[in-house]
């Protein structure tokens, strides 16, 4: 069982979930998901706009 294990975003080979490197390519946080992350940012920035829009 390999559950720990996620695919590299950028070279898709396996990673640990918690690295901060990938150890094949070195890409920085390997294991988070590209799409979850633009969500998240997206999200992030809708909040800001919505504060600035109410307490302008
Ligand atoms: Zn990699």
């Amino acid at each position: 069982m390999e559950t720990n294990k996620l695919p590299c975003r950028y070279c898709k080979l396996p990673v640990e979930k918690g690295d901060r490197r990938c150890p094949h390519c070195g890409t920085l946080n390997p294991s988070m998901d590209v799409k979850r992350s633009l969500i998240w940012t997206v999200s992030v920035i809708a909040v800001i706009y919505l504060l600035l829009y109410l307490f302008q």
